[in-house]
């Protein structure tokens, strides 16, 4: 069963890249900056910040 155990490998490296591209910036740092406060997410049903970053655009949500 060595195929099904690289194959494994492989999907957990290709998940820490992924997860490496979402916290780094091309600068290094995301400058993240509010572009919606506080607002009810109504799919999640609590209140959350949207943050972007300036330099990727790139978005994440702070759950209050
Ligand atoms: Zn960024």
């Amino acid at each position: 069963m060595s195929n099904i155990t690289r194959l494994d490998q492989f999907k957990k490296q290709q998940l820490k890249k992924k997860n490496k591209a979402n916290t780094l910036c091309k600068s290094g740092f995301h400058k993240w900056e509010i572009i919606h406060k506080e607002h009810f997410d109504v799919k999640k049903g609590q209140l959350i910040t949207t943050y972007q970053c300036r330099f990727c655009k790139t978005t994440k949500t702070r759950v209050h």
